[in-house]
């Protein structure tokens, strides 16, 4: 059977093992409240680095929460949302320096419709060769005020759009927004991901829920 998780991330988990940072937009001050600056970026990686934190994948977290075992409590991860141009043209290389693994949630409808400030596909290939790939939908909506219908819809466009350019399934899926209740979790579940997450930074442990 396979392991269906849902990444509740909250900074109120006080039996946090992992941590997961969520970020959108690098060295970009035109959206303040969704950027870091490089140099916040690089604080922060220097302070990782220096105080004996791991930086992984998330497919490693969820190796142990699949195995249900504990998780190493510094143990660090990265989660890019939305898949900006900042990211490859500001961030990545920062990432890259510090040989830290990243998961970036692609909105796919930005890409394959080429909107101004989103990655190209061949951007999110290239990055794909330093981290994780996954889907963070196709039109990015409030999935709540979907029907299901249309939410499947949704889905499998941005499911089928991913595979075709990427060349393999996408393993996690973030709610646009963080937004979700019980029916859009269960159609976003019937897609098989390994893990399905909201958008806040928090921690992680093996008493995380399975949906
Ligand atoms: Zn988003």
């Amino acid at each position: 059977m396979k392991y269906f998780l849902l990444l509740c991330l909250s900074y109120f988990y006080l039996s946090a093992n992992a941590h997961i940072f969520v970020f959108h937009r690098f060295g970009d001050d035109r959206h303040p409240s969704t950027n870091t600056t490089i140099e916040q970026l690089k604080t922060q990686f220097e302070y990782f680095k220096n105080n004996g934190y791991k930086v992984v994948p998330t497919s490693d977290i969820i190796d142990k929460l699949k195995a249900k075992v504990d998780i190493p409590d510094n143990w660090v991860a990265f989660h890019i949302d939305d898949s900006y141009k900042s990211f490859y043209e500001n961030g990545l290389p920062l990432f890259k320096e510090y040989n830290y693994p990243f998961s970036l949630f692609v909105y796919v409808e930005a890409t394959q419709k080429k909107y101004n400030d989103f990655m190209t596909w061949e951007q999110i290939k290239e990055s794909s060769k330093y981290g994780e790939i996954s889907l963070h939908s196709y039109s990015h909506e409030h999935l709540t005020k979907l029907s299901n219908e249309e939410l499947i819809k949704d889905t499998k466009t941005s499911y089928e759009i991913f595979e075709e350019e990427m060349g393999f399934k996408p393993k996690g899926y973030v709610y646009p927004f963080g937004e979700y209740n019980e029916e859009v979790k269960q159609t976003i579940k019937s897609f098989g991901f390994d893990y399905i997450g909201n958008q806040n930074s928090g921690s992680v442990n093996k008493n995380i829920r399975q949906i």
